[in-house]
């Protein structure tokens, strides 16, 4: 069989299953993988409405996913057909002064699996089969489900925020603004390392229910009261560090209305080229640090790997839906509500 069914994007909003063929190794270090399970990225959304614009047609979209090895070029060592595997969708060189230093995303050489931010774009996992680089592959572990295992690189992503840049410690207080997928799993990430309170902050109530399930200690609404002066009744003496995982400008604006001395605080989820202003005295008197967190590298990947392996994170619990990939218009209109959280595609 030399083709296979993949949710081919040939321009904005126009997304149909079709008859491909099954991509082939062609180079050193190449590595074709049989799709099990991709996690539906709001990225991936945003691509098919055209509220992403940086898209080359036609493209395959899909950057979360796990499967088996089907395929192996020339040069390929540490898999082997029939592994279990989790992919990382940015490849890397290894060689470039980033990559040396372990900063793969900042990699001069970079290609990414049908996802944004490198010029060079593979063709995604919303197919039967993607091609990728050995580099960007992982043993997945047997207790951990391709479902799950799928959702590694949003986990690695909330766990080099919250953790690795961070620095976030035990029994630290900690805010996090803006709880869809990514929220919620920057706040397990808090949950599991320690948090003291942990107060999710969202304008949806759905979003909210779901962040007190899985740990919040609290939880406020801006629609409905102040956040700043909720969060200060709370913890009186302020939050020891705030992740912003929102979007909207005004997530961060709150965030930096939200500090006080010391307090680091996180521009984790805005991708939106919009200002906001700070009081440049008061930003030297505070010393609040202001981290930035973006994509993965394979540091953080193994962290998520074994934060599932180990039991410490179930990212199944912010799974809400799964389609074939022959519903994948149905996927999309799911996307679209309020009432989700991870949506995940099974070619
Ligand atoms: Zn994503
Ligand atoms: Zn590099």
């Amino acid at each position: 069989m030399s083709t296979m069914r993949a949710a081919v994007l040939r321009d904005f909003n126009k997304i149909e299953v079709e008859e491909v063929p099954i991509p082939r190794v062609e180079d050193v270090g190449e590595v074709v993988v049989r799709i099990k399970s991709c996690g539906f990225c709001a990225t991936d959304y945003k691509a098919i409405k055209g509220i992403r614009r940086n898209v080359r047609f036609p493209t395959i979209p899909g950057h979360e996913p796990s499967g088996i090895v089907s395929e192996i070029g020339p040069g390929v060592v540490n898999f082997k057909v029939g592994d279990e595997v989790i992919i990382q969708p940015s490849g890397y060189c290894g060689f470039c002064r980033h990559c040396r230093v372990g900063n793969t995303h900042y990699c001069e050489h970079a290609f990414v699996t049908g996802g944004d931010g490198p010029d060079d774009v593979w063709d995604g996992a919303f197919a039967e089969y993607m091609k990728t680089r050995e580099c960007c592959l992982f043993h997945k572990p047997a207790p951990i489900s391709f479902d799950a295992a799928a959702l590694t690189e949003p986990l690695s992503g909330a766990w080099k925020g919250v953790i690795h840049y961070s620095e976030m410690k035990v029994a630290d207080d900690v805010v996090v603004i803006g709880v869809g997928s990514m929220g919620l799993l920057c706040l397990m990430v808090a949950k599991v390392a320690g948090a003291g309170r942990l107060i999710a902050i969202d304008t949806s109530d759905y979003a909210l229910r779901n962040a007190k399930e899985l740990g919040a200690t609290h939880i406020v609404n801006p629609t409905r009261e102040d956040a700043r002066k909720r969060v200060y009744e709370i913890i009186p003496d302020g939050p020891d560090l705030i992740v912003e995982a929102a979007g909207p400008i005004e997530a961060v604006r709150l965030m930096a209305d939200l500090r006080r001395r010391g307090t680091r605080w996180n521009v984790f989820g805005i991708t939106t080229h919009e200002k906001f202003e700070l009081d440049a005295g008061k930003t030297h008197f505070l010393e609040a640090r202001m981290d930035a967190s973006f994509g993965t590298n394979p540091l953080a990947m193994t962290r998520a790997i074994k934060l599932m392996e180990t039991g410490l994170i179930d990212t199944e619990k912010i799974i809400t839906h799964r389609f074939d990939l022959s519903k994948i218009h149905e996927a999309i209109e799911v996307m679209s509500s309020s009432q989700r959280n991870k949506v995940i595609i099974n070619p």
